[in-house]
């Protein structure tokens, strides 16, 4: 077991070296890898845990509570993958104790909208509800996916059955799970199958993995499970990016991004299970298992990390950053022109040479 973890630690070590993250500006043949991870909040990534959550019963179970105190004690413990990214060259911004801020945009800080506003570079006022409806927007995704270099080379994998909707992947031919033939699969396979291919499918250029326990754990109250999730998660990205720096394919041309799709409220007490705005709660309060015409504030704020060739530490300037300026940075760092898929969508962020 020693050994395993040693031989892992050396085949990780040099995804870390700055050098790498140095590497030449996107030319031929970039690749992407996008994670997200459903509902997390900035405060857990970057705090840690939440004392009075921890000490509150109802959340975290007595069983795991030392767990939490002792494995995950500040946000680079509960998240180190993700919070080594930096000292690599990478960003990781959104940590609002520190003065940076980025939001989504879309006026209801939920899902579906802010998968569209992710995925499409703007927000659509007109999705108010995670119902199954078909995507009348194109995601970068289906964009890439209509252009000869990039055409069934583009990938998703997610645990939550709205994706299909989301990436409309009739229209897009997008696979979405293909490897589960439809089903709607854990995140463990989900997990698997989004590393499976990886390995497997050498043309591949765009993976999309978008998991969803941090969300389903925190809509239950189960804040050990969240940062169960939370930590697993991490594991993965890190695990999928060891697995691009061994990839003579990969290596050298991937960029890594992880962000979420929205937060969670920010008051204290139970809000920390819920997200959503003002506007959202009005519109169908029985989606709510608490009961507040304010919604949750808070839920709106994200954070994102970034690693790769395309990717540079920089200053984020007095303007709040946006989720609809991730599909811009995503086509940005592929060496894309971002303005050729939607001049109106958001300007790439400050880390992929946007101001
Ligand atoms: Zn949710």
């Amino acid at each position: 077991m020693h050994r395993i973890v040693l031989a892992l630690a050396l085949l990780f070590a040099p995804a870390l070296a700055p050098e790498l993250a140095r590497a030449e500006a996107p030319a031929a043949g970039q690749r992407l890898i996008l994670v997200t991870m459903d509902g997390t909040r900035w405060q857990e990534v970057f705090r840690g845990p939440d004392k009075a959550l921890v000490a509150e019963p109802k959340f975290t179970h007595p069983d795991w509570k030392e767990t939490v105190e002792k494995a995950w004690s500040t946000g680079a413990a509960v998240m180190p993958f993700v919070h080594s990214l930096p000292a690599a060259g990478g960003v990781l911004y959104g940590n609002r104790d520190a003065g940076e801020c980025m939001r989504v945009t879309n006026p209801m800080w939920f899902s579906y909208p802010g998968y569209n506003e992710l995925l499409t570079g703007r927000p659509d006022p007109a999705i108010t509800s995670n119902d199954k409806i078909w995507n009348r927007n194109t995601t970068f995704l289906e964009w890439l996916n209509r252009r000869p270099a990039f055409a069934g080379h583009v990938r998703m994998y997610g645990t939550w059955d709205v994706f299909p909707y989301i990436i409309n992947d009739k229209r897009s031919g997008v696979p979405v799970n293909a490897e589960s033939a439809g089903a709607h699969p854990t995140e463990t396979r989900t997990m698997r199958d989004a590393q499976a291919a990886l390995r497997s499918a050498a043309d591949m250029r765009v993976l999309y993995v978008a998991l969803g326990d941090t969300d389903e754990f925190a809509h239950e109250g189960d804040y050990a499970q969240v940062l169960a999730a939370m930590n697993r998660d991490d594991d993965f990205i890190a695990e999928l990016w060891r697995m691009a720096q061994a990839d003579p394919a990969w290596r050298g041309r991937t960029t890594l991004i992880v962000t979420t799709d929205h937060g969670r409220g920010a008051k204290p007490g139970a809000a920390w299970t819920e997200h959503g705005s003002a506007a959202a709660w009005k519109l169908a309060p029985a989606d709510y298992t608490i009961a507040d015409p304010e919604g949750f504030p808070g839920s709106d704020a994200i954070w994102l990390a970034a690693i790769g060739p395309g990717v540079r530490p920089a200053a984020a300037g007095t303007d709040c950053l946006t989720q609809s300026q991730i599909a811009a940075s995503a086509l940005t760092a592929l060496g894309e022109d971002w303005k050729a898929f939607d001049a109106g969508a958001g300007a790439p962020l400050p880390f992929f040479g946007g101001r």
